[in-house]
């Protein structure tokens, strides 16, 4: 780990075993931190805050850019990384990934400029100002499915505003990260980022506890996001929770070809086993369009190619450890014994062959869902997709919205004005029209709802998520000396 500019282990000399999901054998050993650690952790953030928050941002950004291009250099061995220790495919997810990262540092670099405040045109005779203010040390909690990815969306852009930080990576995905952070180690004045590996309820639980962690910043399941924002409350420490969700994607009856079919495959994040919290797994068929369109879907889904997540020519790898990999299949065997769902495509995992060495689940479609069942209604992360038919647009878009998750949904129809007319009834954070690609920077992103709280990627959520506005007011005109 690192903690206070050294690689450490953990204060008691406990570790995690990683494993690679995709062959289900141990492929390293990471500290458990312990409170004891976050202590220390806090403690050296805390110190080298007191400094960081005085070099120029621009100073800060420039660093961040430095960053920047030390992760360009080592793409390919942080895209073999990730895919080995999350089980995520090389082509389709690691290597983008590993890319993302470099550009998330280049991004919010170029944005240290942009720290500004305001100035209120009160009177003649009072200047009035705001600044934005970086809060303190920031703790970051991250989970495994992008993990990455998301630290760096972290890091960059509270490092840019003038925090230190303290990050855990999540249990089943630290070694991407601990790359990540010896790239920054090594442009980083020490202590700026310190990088803790250990549990959820042992170290998370204590990063949550902190006082003298000023901000929280989780990224996780709603269960946990509800628990940090208890512990969180305690001391009034500001939060932003990016959670579940269980997204809605409505086709019309015009889109009912081979576009929306792609687009559909890549909204679910099959080549990501759907393990993220965008995927659009509630899928809303026309009914005039049900059959055919599920025809062409379950053909494609069911081509994708899984395998060994290193192997290139791999569309879609293995589910991240053994316990989701049993909870995707419950539900699956939930699916298979309704008398009522269809499958459509996918099934119960292989049981024998290469498949089988790996934590490897099908693309999964089950036809003829209602919006009740409990597979519509719960987050799966794993690629169970929900295919429930509708006639008529209110009804649709009162299904949609009944969820208490509104994180992401997506609208396919080729009439933009009744797209758009959906997309602004749906309750989520983020709506795509025609298209289920992933987040843009640039763009505001995060949930309503039980989705979330705040909003990451963009300039807006650097500073509202990790800068303080303070107003300073000035009177202008004191009478003159006698
Ligand atoms: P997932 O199901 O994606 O693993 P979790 O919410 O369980 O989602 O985990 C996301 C992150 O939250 C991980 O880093 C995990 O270690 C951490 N975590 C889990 N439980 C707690 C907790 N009680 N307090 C703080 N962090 C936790």
């Amino acid at each position: 780990m690192l903690i206070a500019g050294q690689w450490t282990d953990a204060l008691d000399g406990q570790h995690i075993e990683v494993e690679n999901p995709g062959r289900r054998i141990i492929v390293a050993t990471v500290p458990r931190a312990q409170s004891a650690d976050v202590n220390i952790a806090v403690a050296a953030a805390q110190k080298a805050f007191a400094e960081w928050r005085k070099v120029p941002p621009r100073q800060r950004g420039k660093l961040l850019l430095q960053i920047a291009d030390k992760l360009d250099e080592q793409i390919e061995q942080m895209a073999h990384t990730i895919a080995m220790e999350t089980g995520n495919a090389i082509r389709t997810q690691a290597r983008p990934e590993a890319t993302a990262a470099a550009d998330i540092f280049r991004y919010f670099g170029g944005l240290a400029g942009e720290l500004k405040g305001e100035q209120i045109p009160i009177n003649e005779s009072m200047l009035s100002y705001s600044r934005r203010e970086p809060i303190g040390v920031v703790g970051a909690i991250i989970p495994w499915n992008a993990p990455v990815l998301l630290a760096a969306l972290k890091i960059a852009p509270a490092l840019c505003a003038g925090n230190s930080m303290v990050l855990k990576t999540a249990e089943d995905a630290p070694l991407g990260v601990l790359l990540l952070a010896k790239a920054c180690d090594e442009i980083l004045p020490p202590s700026v980022l310190n990088v803790l590996t250990g549990l959820g309820h042992e170290c998370g639980a204590a990063m949550a506890e902190h006082p003298g962690i000023l901000k929280l910043s989780f990224t996780g399941s709603t269960a946990v996001g509800k628990s940090i924002m208890q512990a969180a409350s305690d001391r009034v420490a500001p939060v932003s929770l990016e959670l579940g969700g269980k997204s809605p994607s409505i086709v019309f009856p015009d889109a009912n070809d081979d576009w929306a079919v792609d687009g559909i495959i890549s909204a679910m994040r099959f080549t990501r086993q759907s393990q993220s919290c965008t995927a659009g797994s509630r899928l809303f068929l026309h009914a005039d369009i049900y059959d055919s369109f599920l025809e062409k879907l379950a053909q494609k889904a069911s081509a994708l190619k899984m395998g060994d997540p290193l192997d290139e020519a791999t569309d879609m790898g293995a589910i991240i450890n053994k316990k989701q990999f049993d909870k995707v299949c419950s539900y699956i065997d939930e699916g298979l014994s309704l008398p009522d769902a269809r499958l459509v495509t996918g099934g119960m995992p292989d049981t024998e062959g290469p498949l089988s060495e790996g934590y490897f689940s099908h693309p999964t479609i089950f036809a003829d869902a209602s919006n009740d069942w409990r597979l519509s209604r719960e987050e799966i992360f794993g690629p169970v997709l929900m295919a429930i038919r509708w006639n008529d647009e209110d009804e649709v878009v009162r299904m949609a919205n009944d969820s208490h998750y509104g994180l992401a949904a997506f609208v396919w129809s080729r009439d933009i004005g009744q797209a758009l007319r959906t997309a602004h009834r749906v309750e989520a954070g983020w709506v795509q029209v025609n298209q289920g690609i992933g987040q843009i920077l640039g763009q505001s992103y995060g949930g309503v709802k039980q989705s979330g709280i705040g909003r990451e990627y963009s300039l807006e959520s650097m500073l509202d998520s990790f800068t303080q506005k303070k107003s300073v007011t000035v009177n202008l005109d004191i009478p003159k000396p006698e």
